[in-house]
C-alpha cells in the first residue's frame, strides 16, 4: 500500500481479520485466514503505522519493502494474546540495521512491552532471539493519555477483555480511527451495570472509523460470556449510539466460514441507514477516506 495522496485523509488496509488463530482453509479465503493486523496511512504521517502484529503483519512487511517504506514506523499492539503478536518475528523490517521501529503496548501483568514481546523469542519457541533483531527497536510501554507522533496522535481506553487490552484512538487532522478488535460488550439486557458501555460510547463518539470486535452472534455469545468478545449485533448497536460514521466488524471467529460471513454481510444491510458505511473486514481490502 503506497502513501495517501493530498485529496484524502486516510488510506486503510486490512492484512489480518481473524481472531484466535490463523485459519487458511479454502472455505475462509474470501475473508482471509490471517490474524489481526491493520495498516493506516494518514495524509501527513511520517513512516508506517500498524495496528497489531498478528500473522497478517508478515505480508505487510514484504509490501513495505517493495514500496521502500520499511525504514521507519510504529506498531501499536492492543495486547499480547497470540493472535496479536504471533506475526512480529516474521516482520522483515526488524532484521535490517538500517531500519527503526517503535512498538507500543500497554503494561501487561507479566511485564512491559519489551519483556512481553521478546519473551516469545526464546529457543524453545523460535530460533531467532531478541538480540538477533538488527533494526533499532524502541519498545514503548504505552500510557493511555494522548501522545503526539509524526502526523498523528494515539490514546487508549481499556477494553473489557481477560488481559490488559487497549482500545486505541488514532487521530490525525481531525480524522479519528478507533480500533477495538478484542472487546466484550455485555448486551444491555444481560447486565445491570452499564458504566463500561457508556464510557466506550463516549470514547467512540463521532469517530470517523470504528473497527470493532464482532466475533460472535447474539446467539453464540450466550455460550461464550466472559471470553472477552462481542456479538456483532451488539457492537453495531453501540456504534449507532456513538454516532460512528464507518463501522468495520472484525476479529472473525475461525469457525465463521465465508458462507457464514456472507450471510452476516447481508444481515448488516438492515443497518446501513445508520452509517456512512457498515461492513465486515476482509483481508487484502484497501479503503480510502
Ligand atoms: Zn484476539
Ligand atoms: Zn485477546
Amino acid at each position: 500500500m503506497v502513501k495517501t495522496d493530498a485529496q484524502h485523509a486516510l488510506k486503510l488496509r486490512f492484512w489480518g481479520v481473524r481472531g484466535s488463530i490463523p485459519c487458511p482453509e479454502t472455505e475462509n479465503m474470501k475473508y482471509g485466514g490471517n490474524t489481526s493486523c491493520v495498516q493506516l496511512c494518514f495524509r501527513n504521517q511520517k513512516g508506517y503505522l500498524i495496528l497489531d502484529s498478528g500473522s497478517g503483519i508478515r505480508p505487510l512487511g514484504v509490501s513495505l519493502e517493495e514500496d521502500n517504506l520499511q525504514h521507519k514506523g510504529h506498531i501499536f499492539i492492543t495486547h499480547a494474546h497470540w493472535d496479536h503478536i504471533q506475526g512480529f518475528p516474521f516482520f522483515k523490517p526488524i532484521y535490517d540495521e538500517a531500519n527503526q521501529v517503535s512498538i507500543h503496548m500497554p503494561l501487561q501483568d507479566s511485564g512491559d512491552c519489551k519483556q512481553v514481546l521478546t519473551g516469545q523469542l526464546t529457543p524453545t519457541h523460535f530460533p531467532v532471539t531478541a538480540d538477533m533483531l538488527s533494526a533499532k527497536i524502541d519498545y514503548i510501554t504505552q500510557p493511555p493519555e494522548k501522545q503526539q507522533y509524526d502526523g498523528f496522535s494515539a490514546s487508549f481506553m481499556l477494553a473489557n477483555h481477560p488481559v490488559t487490552t487497549a482500545i486505541y484512538k488514532i487521530e490525525s487532522e481531525g480524522f479519528t480511527v478507533v480500533y477495538a478488535p478484542d472487546n466484550e460488550l455485555v448486551p444491555v439486557h444481560l447486565s445491570a451495570d452499564h458504566s463500561f458501555r457508556k464510557e466506550l460510547i463516549r470514547f467512540c463518539s463521532g469517530a470517523d472509523i470504528l473497527i470493532h470486535d464482532g466475533n460472535y452472534t447474539l446467539e453464540t455469545y450466550e455460550q461464550r460470556r466472559n471470553w472477552g468478545h462481542s456479538a456483532w449485533e451488539d457492537a453495531t448497536q453501540m456504534a449507532i449510539e456513538a454516532g460512528v460514521k464507518h463501522l468495520f466488524l472484525t476479529h472473525h471467529d475461525p469457525t465463521s466460514t465465508d458462507d457464514i460471513l456472507d450471510a452476516r454481510a447481508k444481515e448488516l444491510q438492515q443497518y446501513t441507514r445508520h452509517f456512512d458505511s457498515i461492513q465486515l473486514t476482509r483481508e487484502g481490502l484497501e479503503y480510502t477516506f
